[in-house]
């Protein structure tokens, strides 16, 4: 149903002290989406339009759902989120209709951010087959950019999306008055990771003599979600110990586990 394609909540669990590893970004959300929620007038004084949309891209499991939660929390904005294949429909029409309730639901609910994940569901670049399924993704597609070019009357709603393909995404959806912001939400570096570390350690009992940043500095090429799960699973050895301090060689244990199934993963791929 319609009602199950959009998620709404009033104030998302999450603050910008739960990210790690991406304070620059942080702050450019803060600056395009929750100064202008909380004093349009000032834009207006100036004479400047905030930015239109704001897409946040990157690798998968780096935080970008988290920032557009958080932004929308400390903005006292509801957050509705949409995935992008939740806007591919079957029936002609359907796409666009949900777009169309999107906006508006926005409009009820304001102060708002709407977040669009996995934008590029519904905003690829166009392919040469003309199946109608393609058309169809287009109609959706170019209901969204007509609810974004009327955007400015709609008050307070702000706009995010999100894409793991930022170089699949059509051009015209990154036009000014449309996503005319981009942020990009890397992998974190050594000094991230242990951040990101600390804040997935912080509610578990960690020994004393465990050293969170020789930890973190062999997580190359870990993302903020494998590091939640490496804490997690950290946390399980030493349950499953008997213990109720999780000690180094847990989080070392951790990483071969995770790598293993990694491993695993590939051979079943290929
Ligand atoms: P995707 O592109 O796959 O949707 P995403 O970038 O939106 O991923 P999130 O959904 O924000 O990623 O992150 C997934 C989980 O990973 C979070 O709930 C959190 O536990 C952890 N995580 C990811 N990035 C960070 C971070 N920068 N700081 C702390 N935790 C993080």
């Amino acid at each position: 149903s319609r009602a199950q394609a959009m998620e709404v909540t009033e104030s998302p669990d999450v603050e910008y002290a739960d990210i790690g590893g991406i304070d620059d970004q942080i702050r450019e959300v803060r600056e395009a989406v929750e100064d202008p929620l909380d004093d349009p007038e000032q834009f207006e004084a100036v004479g400047v339009e905030p930015p239109s949309g704001v897409l946040l891209h990157g690798p998968p499991g780096t935080g970008k759902t988290m920032l557009a939660k958080a932004v929308a929390n400390e903005s006292d904005a509801t957050f509705i989120k949409m995935a992008g294949s939740e806007l591919v429909r079957k029936f002609i029409g359907e796409g666009a209709r949900l777009v169309r309730d999107l906006f508006e639901l926005a409009a009820e609910r304001e102060p708002a951010v709407i977040f669009i994940d996995e934008i590029d569901a519904v905003a690829a670049k166009r392919t040469d087959s003309k199946t109608s399924g393609d058309a169809e993704v287009q109609r959706t597609m170019m209901q969204l950019l007509s609810e974004m070019d009327g955007f400015d009357d709609r008050g307070e709603v702000r706009i995010m999306a999100a894409t793991n393909r930022f170089d699949m995404l059509d051009e015209a959806i990154l036009r000014p008055g449309r996503f005319d912001r981009l942020i990009e939400v890397p992998e974190p570096n050594a000094e991230g990771r242990e951040r990101i570390l600390e804040i997935h350690t912080q509610d578990m009992n960690v020994a004393a003599d465990t050293d969170v940043g020789e930890v973190a500095r062999e997580l190359d090429g870990y993302s903020g979600a494998d590091i939640a799960s490496l804490a997690t699973e950290a946390g399980m050895f030493a349950v499953r110990d008997g213990r109720t301090e999780v000690r180094q060689s847990d989080f070392e244990a951790a990483r071969e586990k995770l790598q293993d199934a990694e491993q695993t993963e590939e051979q079943v791929i290929n």
